[in-house]
């Protein structure tokens, strides 16, 4: 888990043992008295701790870009988030061997899903040049790894051009490891998967290796919401299946203070409270899942927030006509796609008396203009409390989305770079890419 009792004792130690910023990681070892911590130390290598200078970083980075036809980045966010740590690394006087996957070539070779315009992009987001290897492993990039000078950096093919990173494969990883001297994970978006890139090979480094900081950032901010949060913790939950999101909100109902539920997911329990939801989304068999997620709520004193009024449509379009009643008594034929003002004005209440802040999924159909003002009013009051000092963490794929078409990723405390993995996190799960760094996969 995030912030598990080694970190927190890590950085009691770190704290009781005075300034570190200055040694290199041999003379902290020195500083430190304790002798579960010199384990800890050897064990638990961080990117502010550790020294590249002279080696040779393998690592993991998930360039899973969007790109045109051509091949031309469209969306270099996912690019731009793994810089610092490759910045960091060269900076210190190491030298860098970047791998990833690109889209879904299913162990062939596809060459729409090749790498190389990526490192491109990435030249020109560093400013300075990427080496290419026309492969993650054999010939061509054992040679290029091996000639790698410092300050240089290397990316490698498309790890799934091969079956055997998605199986897992011992071989293959062994492969891919001695390309480098240190492994650094740093593609949070696949820590889920126990893929021969983001797991197995941490095996091989067994002392040296370490979370980038990008995937640092999310297990800490995770750690912040679901190990030590600042009360009250409100945990915002929507998207359109409570199917999806049964074992997040099981987790969340055991540490939140409050739970406000939108989307089409709340029609099942507002169904389940014997509310009349016309005709939309139902998942008819979890009606009984949804009262006893809401039974265990009150016997936790988890406030359960569930809208109070909705936008519903008589067509599930963009031009449908729409109107605005109780959530409980929408009319046959007609169906709830997005939150109403009175839920908006409840639900904005609940979020700005909060300090911390989770949220998972829209509150509506919010890709169609007239059933995103839920959605844009929940991001709006996620960071009007994030200016007062909350803390907020937004996490699952059309929720990020919809902070980032909204431009208000900026002010919300940490936005994730992982949807999958995020959820599975969320859910209380270990994540095995995690897993694997911290010595216990
Ligand atoms: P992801 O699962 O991709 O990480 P997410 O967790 O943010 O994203 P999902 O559970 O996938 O959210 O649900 C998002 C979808 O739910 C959106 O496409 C949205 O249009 C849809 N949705 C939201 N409210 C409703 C509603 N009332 N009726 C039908 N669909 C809805």
């Amino acid at each position: 888990m995030p912030g598990d009792l080694r970190e927190t004792h890590v950085a009691k130690v770190a704290r009781d043992s005075g300034p570190f910023e200055q040694g290199t990681r041999s003379d902290r070892r020195h500083q430190v008295m304790d002798p579960w911590a010199l384990d800890i130390f050897a064990a638990m290598l961080t990117m502010d701790t550790f020294d590249a200078k002279g080696r040779k970083a393998l690592v993991r980075v998930d360039l899973n870009v969007p790109q045109d036809a051509a091949g031309h980045v469209t969306d270099d966010t996912r690019a731009k988030a793994i810089l610092p740590t490759v910045r960091k690394l060269i900076n210190d006087g190491g030298s860098v061997i970047l791998m990833s996957h690109l889209g879904r070539p299913k162990g062939r070779i596809v060459a729409s899903m090749s790498l190389e315009p990526v490192a491109d992009h990435l030249a020109v987001l560093l400013g300075m040049p990427v080496q290419f290897a026309s492969d993650c492993i054999g010939p061509d990039a054992r040679a290029k790894a091996a000639a790698l000078k410092p300050g240089e950096v290397l990316l490698l093919e498309n790890l799934r051009f091969h079956p055997e990173e998605e199986a897992g494969d011992e071989a293959f990883s062994k492969a891919l490891s001695e390309l480098g001297d240190v492994y650094v994970n740093d593609a949070f978006g696949t820590a889920h998967r126990a893929h021969a890139s983001t797991t197995v090979i941490a095996k091989f480094f067994p002392e040296d290796k370490l979370f980038g900081y990008l995937m640092q950032a999310e297990i800490d901010s995770v750690g912040k919401v679901l190990d030590d949060p600042e009360r009250p913790l409100v945990a915002i939950v929507g998207g359109s299946k409570v199917s999806s999101k049964l074992a997040v909100l099981e987790n969340l109902i055991a540490k939140c203070d409050a739970l406000i539920i939108g989307g089409g997911m709340a029609n099942t329990f507002i169904k389940a409270r014997g509310g009349e939801v016309g005709a939309g989304l139902v998942e008819e068999d979890l009606l009984d899942t949804a009262r006893t997620v809401m039974e265990k709520a009150t016997a936790r004193n988890v406030a359960v927030h569930l809208p109070i009024d909705v936008v519903v449509a008589d067509a599930f379009n963009a031009s449908a006509n729409t109107d605005v009643c109780a959530a409980d008594q929408v009319p046959d034929e007609w169906m709830a796609l997005d939150i109403g003002p009175e839920s908006i004005q409840a639900f904005r209440d609940v979020v700005l008396d909060a300090r911390t802040i989770l949220w998972n999924g829209p509150m509506g159909v919010f890709e169609m203009a007239p059933f995103q003002q839920g959605t844009i009013a929940m991001a709006r009051a996620v960071a009007e409390a994030t200016d007062k000092g909350a803390f907020s963490l937004v996490g699952g794929g059309d929720s990020v989305a919809a902070v980032n078409q909204f431009g208000l990723a900026g002010r919300i405390s940490h936005v994730s770079t992982g949807g999958g993995a995020m959820l599975e996190y969320l859910e209380g799960r270990v994540l095995p890419g995690i897993a694997a760094i911290q010595g216990h996969g």
